[in-house]
């Protein structure tokens, strides 16, 4: 069998060459990173959650006309996506406060901000990410104008999309971050997000026990992290519950 042409390995992803010219098979690893990947450790099956979970939100995005680089999903481990440019910016989008922004602005975990706060790092582990702002991006060419306008209205519109999903299965969107490519297709180039949506990117709490569902319990040694995103594959309909029988039929009167 030949083998696969990787294209980029990722702290929890791989990219191979895909099939068709444009395309890329993304395979997603079990390993967990944190703090800029000085603490690591495989957490077996949270690959495959977030494979399915990815899928979830990417095709209801693309359902709802908000284009992704998602195409469809190949097995337990892998999807096909459109190969896309990534733009060298993590597109943070915060509903409450929590991680960075409290450390930043000495801000009580939890407190509900007026309106979406939209933050954009600058792609760079060895800077660790840095804050940058819309000056810093025009400045260095990361981004033009057009697509920043275009950028900020995509990652409310995930925010509003994921809100309200999380919202019916007793989940608070707290913060997340996105990532966006460009496509380009003969003259022409849109954007379209990009790289995963899964509680690895998201902080998730339970609405009514605050209960963390999220990597922050990797983060910070609070449980099982596949136990936390087994949860919130199974309120969201992606896995079934393991002892979870189909009912035989009855008839009722
Ligand atoms: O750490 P911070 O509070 O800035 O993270 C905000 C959100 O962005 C969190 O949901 C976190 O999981 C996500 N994030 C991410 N990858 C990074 C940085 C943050 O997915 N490199």
């Amino acid at each position: 069998m030949a083998r696969r042409t990787k294209v980029y390995e990722g702290k929890a992803k791989i990219l191979y060459e895909g099939p068709e010219p444009g395309t890329l098979v993304q395979y997603f690893k079990d390993d967990a990173t944190a703090f800029n990947a000085k603490k690591k450790e495989i957490i077996e099956g949270k690959g495959v959650l977030n494979n399915r979970l990815s899928e979830f939100f990417m095709v209801g995005l693309n359902n709802i006309g908000i284009p992704t680089h998602f195409l469809k999903r190949l097995n337990m481990r892998e999807q096909l996506i459109s190969s896309c440019e990534i733009i060298p910016l993590e597109v943070i989008v915060r509903n409450f406060a929590a991680g960075t922004l409290c450390e930043r602005l000495g801000l009580d975990e939890g407190r509900q901000l007026s309106r979406p706060l939209v933050e954009y790092c600058y792609k760079d582990d060895s800077l660790g990410d840095p804050l940058v702002s819309e000056e810093h991006i025009a400045a260095f060419g990361w981004a033009s104008h057009q697509e920043m306008d275009e950028i900020l209205s995509l990652a409310l519109r995930v925010n509003d999309f994921m809100s309200g999903i999380f919202y019916g299965v007793g989940i608070r969107l707290v913060d997340f971050k996105i990532e966006i490519g460009r496509i380009f297709e003969s003259d022409f180039q849109r954007l379209v997000i990009a790289d995963e949506i899964s509680p690895d990117s998201c902080r998730l709490w339970d609405i009514n026990s605050g209960e963390k569902l999220d990597k922050d319990v990797f983060r910070r040694d609070l449980g099982n992290l596949t136990d936390a995103y087994s949860e919130v594959a199974m309120r969201l309909g992606v896995i079934q519950p393991a002892n979870s029988k189909v009912a035989e039929p009855r008839l009722v009167k």
